[in-house]
């Protein structure tokens, strides 16, 4: 099975599928992202708050794979916006590397207002050789415009809550249109929602052989998006890697783009409401 490449605006590219550790225990980390890379994931998403940085570090050296063939992402936690240097040598010696592949702002925090000073290390790093690519996450349009007004880099990906049931395409299309790539959290809707058993959803299901997880994963590929679903089930999390088999026809991509709720089918925090 081949993961597609994104394109970056910095000339990078990125597996358009990969394995996120959100709320993985650090202890079943390692285990897990090991049998992610047995599958064929090579694109692992973590974070610094996650706390399972080293997990994944572990399996990396453990799993014999080139660095090179790996595309790690970790992110900047919220207390550390204007201390992102010494916060990323931090996440590097957890991770047992010498870089990242993709460093991210985790929120603007607006109330704080030090995300500019944050991007502006970030751009540091990024000449540093620290960090391949950089970009950020639960940013609005607002806040992706400020950084352009203060510096002359654009983040090569929005990391936001996408899914059906929240999906805002025209400010999404607006950042494509600035040359930022979207990325999709919570793309399953964080197993938290009845998406699973809507017939939009388990009709193609049927019809393919496949599950109403793959679906979506299907849709969010197709949509262009980057996208890195979480499992600690070993069955599932290959489920969710084996989703090149088949694709969803113009109409039921359409029904599941119909599911949509706007703001209501938002499940986490509103960008502008996390400021701490
Ligand atoms: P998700 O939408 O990937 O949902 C994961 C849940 O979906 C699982 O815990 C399980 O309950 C269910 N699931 C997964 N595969 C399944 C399958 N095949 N069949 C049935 N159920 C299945 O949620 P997520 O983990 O929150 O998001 C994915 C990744 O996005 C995270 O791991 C993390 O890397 C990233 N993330 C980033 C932010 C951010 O603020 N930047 C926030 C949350 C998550």
């Amino acid at each position: 099975m081949t993961v597609p490449n994104i394109e970056l605006n910095d000339g990078n590219a990125i597996p358009q599928l990969g394995f996120g550790v959100f709320k993985v225990d650090p202890d079943r980390t390692e285990e897990l992202v090991l049998e992610a890379l047995k599958v064929g994931y090579r694109h692992i998403d973590t974070a610094a708050i996650y706390g399972n940085e080293e997990g994944v570090g572990r399996a990396i050296a453990n799993s014999g794979i080139p660095r090179e063939e790996l595309f790690i992402t970790t992110k900047l936690w919220n207390d550390r916006q204007t201390d992102a240097a010494a916060a990323l040598d931090e996440s590097l010696e957890k991770l047992g590397l010498d870089y990242v592949d993709l460093y991210l702002v985790h929120w603007p925090c607006p109330e704080n207002d030090t995300y500019v000073e944050a991007w502006k290390q970030l751009i540091g790093l990024k000449k540093a050789g620290k960090a391949k690519s950089i970009g950020v996450s639960n940013f609005e349009l607002e806040h992706l415009e400020k950084l352009e007004t203060h510096t002359e880099e654009t983040p090569v990906v929005n990391q936001v809550e996408l899914h059906p049931y929240l999906q805002r395409w025209r400010e999404l299309d607006a950042f494509r249109a600035h040359k930022v790539q979207i990325e999709a959290w919570g793309p399953l809707g964080q197993g938290k929602t009845d998406l699973f058993e809507l017939p939009e959803i388990t009709e193609p299901a049927e019809k393919y052989g496949v599950s109403p997880a793959q679906v979506i994963i299907r849709w969010h590929l197709q949509n262009g998006v980057i996208v890195f679903p979480k499992s600690e089930n070993p069955e599932r999390l290959a489920q969710n890697f084996d989703v090149f088999g088949f694709a969803l026809d113009e109409s039921e991509m359409a029904a599941i783009t119909d599911l949509d709720l706007g703001e209501e089918g938002r499940g986490g925090t509103h960008p502008k409401e996390m400021n701490y």
